[in-house]
């Protein structure tokens, strides 16, 4: 009898609740993965930009095991080193004058859905309850019980009712309809300036500076969601600065762990940040030493490597190399930095077709929604490897019927 493998002990153990591609990973370094096979992988996934850094970043490794040799996990009942000066790194590099860790996206997002409500009590004076937070269609922020209940997914939300109120739901990149939406009981606005799980969808120049404009207007915050755009990843530090946009309250998670641990933070301003006091919010794990280790480092050595400027500098190089090929079943390429979607015809080719045939050339991607497959390799890749990426898609390209 054969022995199980991972992939077979996964399948018998775990939850269904995702559809790996038929591959089991057991090392990662840089842009590469290898397989059980030993077989080697460009990753164009980057873990849904958790891999800003790639795989194994040497200085990022070091730092994490120099921390766990010292202090790991202490809880916030006592102050530790190092968080102070990650929370100040994180501040003064997104322009922000406060930050509060978590750990995962979501909970970051949940921090400032609270914030904003508790914000709005306090500063419009609404009462507890009445506050309303405008989100968009084809939002993507997390999958607790309160961020499922304003998603326009169906699958995300079908069978976990009762749902969370007080969300308002307008079109992406529709500004006449997000000012028709905002009443007296709007405390924020929500949004991601590009949505990502949504399909890479870019919204027209200018929305977001818009979106400013209205919400400063109308005494309503802006909250961005920067958990997959942020750090680098669109070839700007956080994908606002293409506008010049500064968000009341922003969200950092995925790459802020450096490739190697769940770390997140909301930021925001000095006003909507005071109005947590101690013991209305927490987190055992939020800004434990390791994480905000592993934070600090991972924004130092964004600015150090100068991961932004290649972000811009390689995006703009593979965007333009992918828009040059042709299929008929291609409809569009688009994106910005490193942040790349290949949009299909699902009347002709499913994006997981592409994704399994683009595996065979030895490139990982992965479709969201259907009909685009993901092209976000690690901010490191260099050229080399930004023309080898371009082949394997152009021979799994030429693969497809
Ligand atoms: C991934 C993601 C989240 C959720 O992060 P988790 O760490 O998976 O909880 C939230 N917002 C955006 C835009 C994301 O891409």
């Amino acid at each position: 009898m054969r022995v199980p493998g991972d992939a077979d002990l996964e399948r018998r153990y775990g939850a269904a609740n995702y559809a790996p591609l038929p591959i089991t990973l057991v090392r990662g370094e840089g842009c590469y993965v290898e397989d059980v096979q030993g077989r080697r992988y460009l990753d164009l996934m980057s873990a849904y930009s958790a891999l800003n850094h790639g795989h194994a970043h040497p200085r990022i490794v070091a730092a994490a095991i120099d921390q766990m040799q010292r202090l790991s996990v202490c809880s916030r009942a006592f102050h530790a080193a190092p968080l102070g000066p990650f929370l100040a790194q994180a501040c003064e590099v997104t322009g922000m004058a406060k930050a509060l860790p978590m750990n995962s996206g979501a909970e970051a997002v949940e921090t400032a859905l609270k914030a904003a409500r508790k914000w709005a009590c306090q500063y419009k004076g609404l009462a507890d309850g009445e506050a309303e937070i405008i989100v968009m269609d084809g939002n993507f922020h997390g999958r607790t019980i309160s961020i499922i209940s304003f998603s326009s997914e169906p699958s995300y939300r079908r069978g976990f009712a009762p749902l969370t109120g007080g969300f308002v739901q307008v079109p992406f990149g529709d500004i006449a309809a997000l000012t028709a939406a905002i009443s007296e009981r709007t405390a924020a606005v929500l949004v991601e300036p590009i949505q990502g799980e949504a399909g890479i969808r870019l919204p027209p120049p200018g929305w977001l500076k818009a979106v400013r404009e209205l919400c400063t207007r109308q005494h309503v915050l802006l909250l961005v969601d920067e958990i997959q755009t942020g750090l680098g990843r669109t070839g700007a530090w956080l994908a606002c600065d293409h506008e010049q946009v500064r968000p009341d309250g922003l969200m950092l998670g995925k790459a802020l762990g450096g490739g190697l641990l769940p770390v997140s933070l909301f930021l925001a301003h000095e006003e909507l940040m005071s109005v947590f006091t101690p013991g209305d919010h927490g987190s055992t794990f939020g800004g434990n030493p390791l994480a905000a280790r592993v934070g600090l480092e991972a924004l130092h050595v964004l600015q150090e490597e100068h991961l932004v400027d290649r972000a811009r500098q390689h995006g703009a190089m593979l965007l333009s190399a992918l828009q040059s090929l042709h299929h008929p079943g291609l409809r569009e390429v688009r994106g910005r930095g490193l942040f790349i979607g290949m949009e299909f015809d699902p009347a002709r080719v499913s994006a997981r077709q592409f994704c399994e045939l683009l595996l065979a050339e030895g490139a990982l991607s992965k479709d969201t929604h259907g009909s685009v497959a993901r092209i976000c390799p690690p901010l490191v890749i260099n050229e080399a490897e930004v023309m080898e990426a371009v082949a394997c898609i152009e021979r799994a390209l030429a693969a497809l019927p």
